[in-house]
């Protein structure tokens, strides 16, 4: 896990009173960028553009209270996680405990004191980085670095429905390194795991336009998803890949295709049909890439429905 350093936090705080944030800003100038806000409104919106790591919210403000700001901040998907931080003069159990319901972490009172301040918002942030860092980790394939299946479950299903809200087209490539089992049983299995490591950042390292994203989506087998492509472009990608694997010239003497690691490819393109499901792009490139096995490896295939009937 990366070490957390407090310094590169960005911190809002949304206070009517401008002494108060003056004061704050002071307390806590060592945590990094520091953001205000004199009302809810602008405090909403600086928190939609910025994403602050944390948000220190004063509870009785005009016309919109710290509930209500905390309330919107949670009900928008671009802040509900947002870590936030009440400050208020009101020491009453009532308050603490409506504080905490309203989906603050921690409550502060008033009159400041700078220690205490200081340790929450420290506490709060470490705590933030911590779950953010084994939330990405929990995302990641141990072997390669790259998305795991389970990311891609879930990724796929979320641009899966973006595309089709926009009705704009995508692209899964379903890429299997070739003769892999024959790589294993004559250069060993850690090599093995070498080779894999290597196909897949030569893989990632060419995916790079923005919204694409790469996983290995079981054994040697890894999976690609290209937003808004066109087929032509995607027939290009299909070539280009082909050609970075077999550029790394990873000798593989046993392989019945090529003297280097080589891959096939599976593309399938389409605009998400209304009420279809991943499913059905990733069966197509699936058929495209047992059309591309068949014909001998070391090649792409793009599904279509002619081919259908011959891989069937
Ligand atoms: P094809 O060209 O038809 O794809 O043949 P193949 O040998 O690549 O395919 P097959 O499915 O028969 O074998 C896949 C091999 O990939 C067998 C398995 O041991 C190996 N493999 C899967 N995951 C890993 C891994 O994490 N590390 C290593 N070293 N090998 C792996
Ligand atoms: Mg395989
Ligand atoms: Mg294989």
């Amino acid at each position: 896990m990366p070490a957390y350093s407090p310094k590169k936090s960005t911190l809002l705080i949304i206070d009517d009173d401008v002494n108060l944030i003056r004061i704050l800003s002071q307390i806590l100038k060592d945590f990094g960028r520091i953001l205000f806000a004199v009302d809810g409104d602008h405090g909403l919106q600086i928190a939609r553009e910025h994403n602050p790591d944390l948000i220190l919210l004063d509870v009785g403000m005009r016309p919109m209270d710290g509930f209500e700001v905390c309330r919107r901040l949670k009900n928008d998907d671009r802040t509900s996680n947002s870590t936030i931080i009440f400050v208020t003069a009101n020491t009453g159990m009532e308050t603490e405990v409506a504080c905490l319901n309203a989906g603050a972490v921690d409550f502060i009172t008033k009159p400041l004191n700078p220690p205490v301040v200081q340790a929450r918002v420290r506490t709060h942030l470490r705590l933030k980085h911590d779950s953010a860092a084994l939330e990405s980790q929990a995302q990641r394939d141990g072997l390669t670095g790259l998305y795991n299946r389970r990311y891609f479950d879930k990724a796929i299903n979320a641009e899966y429905s973006r595309l089709q809200r926009h009705q704009l087209p995508m692209a899964i490539v379903l890429i299997d390194i070739d003769y892999f089992k024959k790589y294993n049983d004559t250069y060993g299995h850690l090599a093995g795991d070498v080779a894999l490591r290597a196909v897949a950042h030569a893989i990632e390292a060419a995916t790079k336009r923005p919204g694409e994203f790469v996983a290995r989506y079981g054994g040697e087998e890894f999976v690609v998803v290209l937003p808004q492509i066109d087929e032509q472009t995607l027939k290009q990608y299909g070539q280009m890949i082909c050609h970075e694997i077999r550029a790394l010239e990873i000798p593989h003497s046993t392989s019945e295709t090529c003297q280097h690691i080589t891959i096939s490819a599976g593309l399938a393109h389409g605009i998400p049909a209304i009420d279809s499901s991943p499913q059905v792009l990733i069966d197509q490139a699936d058929q495209a890439l047992y059309r591309a096995k068949r014909l001998g490896r070391n090649r792409y295939e793009i599904f279509s429905a002619q081919n259908k009937s011959k891989v069937s």
